[in-house]
């Protein structure tokens, strides 16, 4: 269908509710209409082409236009294009992705629950510890608990695991049985670089917040904690390195499961397979989706480790969940051929020796610019912190908007960042090269030259 883009603007006006968007503003302004991918770019509909650091939303991972994944979904659609695994039947595609999953999890990780979104996924991860208790004869355990500014999803139970205050404020979020701490955030309490001791201590600190909420509420009430390794789309908020080993600790003194959500961090974007593995912690329940298929078509779901599959399986009779699209043979197809490219192009390899390291230190010499109070990086996750004042790192305050000031300059300049308030943050396709971070880094610089 050719179309001017006035004309597609027109008709997105009229007829598409966009989410997370205030409706009437993006119509007064028209959105940009994306027309094609391939590799670490995307094109609009004027032709112009834009480097995109996010991935998308954090998932297409082995970037735009790999034909392998194209083949697996047409194939797949030819064979079976649909067949439901509710009522003792299954399919191989689903079958052969839960063994993959299987061997590429931690170990102990045997089993894998399907859905279609990480919101999905972190609804089941709701119902499934709260059966667990429930076979394991302590009803009373109901409360899990999240983090401020965490993002599990926009499902009822997705947003209420979530810690962000604009989605609870619509639609009586959360729902009963669920609690917050506060996040491993060091520039959120300090106004220093902080050393490594400094931030090792306060990890620790930051840990501690979670013992305290837990003999708030009465150790035998709490389920399960559940948090992000890196907090993506809070603004890429990267933990010391001492906190994943202390919330570990303090869910194993009280038997408290602990999920990881590996929504964004699963499938190699932090140099491991799974977040969880860069920063020494055993859950578990692991939530996964986007990288799954690189976002070519939807996929998420739970992968269960031992403990609670054990329990699931030898005495919890019919769990009473799941979706039309629980392992959906085209997705189960896509996901594969995602996988066995990864693997076979060593991209998590790649991640954590060459294209890390060099984003990172890409990262170290853009800290040298007059906006930027700190700039970090984990695997391919990276934040610029955009301050007033860099030798005080006196923040802007929220009214001056710099992040969408940059954001915009971005935008108009062939490049893809996202802001999340005053944090410029990145997560490009993890086949992006040494050549291709360079040409980002030198497009950020020339951002933020703009935005001074
Ligand atoms: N969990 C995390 C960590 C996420 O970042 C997201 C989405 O960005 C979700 C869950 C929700 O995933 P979905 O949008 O596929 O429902």
């Amino acid at each position: 269908m050719t179309r001017t883009t006035r004309e597609w603007q027109a008709a997105d006006a009229a007829h598409f509710l966009h989410p997370f968007t205030d409706f009437q503003a993006l119509a007064a302004k028209g959105s940009r209409i994306i027309t094609r991918g391939e590799g670490i770019h995307i094109w609009d509909s004027e032709g112009q082409q834009i480097l995109d650091a996010m991935s998308g939303l954090w998932c297409v991972n082995v970037g735009y236009g790999q034909q392998a994944l194209v083949d697996a979904a047409t194939e797949q659609m030819r064979t079976l294009p649909f067949y439901n695994s509710f009522f003792q039947t299954a399919h191989p595609a689903a079958i052969a992705l839960a063994e993959t999953l299987a061997e590429l999890a931690p170990p102990g990780f045997q089993h894998v629950f399907y859905g279609s979104s990480g919101s999905e996924s972190n609804d089941t991860v709701v119902r499934m510890v709260r059966r667990y208790w429930d076979i394991q004869g302590q009803p009373q355990r109901q409360i899990l608990i999240g983090r401020h500014n965490g993002y599990h999803g926009s499902t009822m139970a997705g947003a209420s695991l979530g810690g962000m205050a604009a989605m609870h404020a619509q639609g009586g979020l959360p729902i009963p049985g669920i609690a917050h701490i506060g996040q491993p955030h060091w520039h959120e309490h300090h106004r220093t670089p902080g050393t490594p001791e400094e931030r090792a201590a306060f990890g620790l600190e930051a840990a501690g917040w979670l013992e305290a909420k837990i003999q708030e509420l009465g150790p035998e009430n709490v389920a399960a904690f559940i948090g992000e390794p890196v907090q993506g789309a809070g603004g890429v908020i990267i933990p010391p390195a001492t906190y994943w080993p202390e919330i570990q600790r303090i869910c194993d003194r009280h038997g408290i499961l602990l999920v990881s959500d590996e929504v964004i961090c699963g499938f190699g974007r932090t140099g491991q397979w799974f977040g969880c593995q860069t920063f020494g912690a055993k859950p578990d329940l692991i939530t996964f989706a986007k990288g799954v298929t690189s976002g070519y078509v939807p996929l998420g779901g739970v992968l269960v480790g031992e403990r609670v599959a054990r329990a699931l399986i030898e005495r919890g009779g019919e769990f009473e969940h799941g979706y039309t699209y629980s392992g959906h043979p085209v997705a189960c197809a896509v996901a594969l051929a995602n996988l066995r490219l990864i693997r076979e192009r060593d991209l998590v390899r790649q991640v954590r020796e060459d294209t890390g390291p060099y984003l990172a230190q890409a990262y170290a010499a853009l800290a040298d610019h007059p906006l930027v109070g700190h700039a970090e990086t984990c695997g391919l996750m990276g934040a610029l912190w955009l301050v007033r004042d860099k030798a005080t790192l006196q923040p802007f305050g929220p009214e001056v908007g710099i992040g969408m000031a940059c954001r915009a300059h971005c935008f108009g300049n062939g490049l893809i960042m996202r802001a999340v308030g005053d944090r410029m943050i990145i997560a490009p396709p993890l086949i992006i090269t040494r050549a291709q971070i360079d040409e980002l880094a030198a497009r950020i610089r020339r951002c933020l030259d703009l935005t001074l």
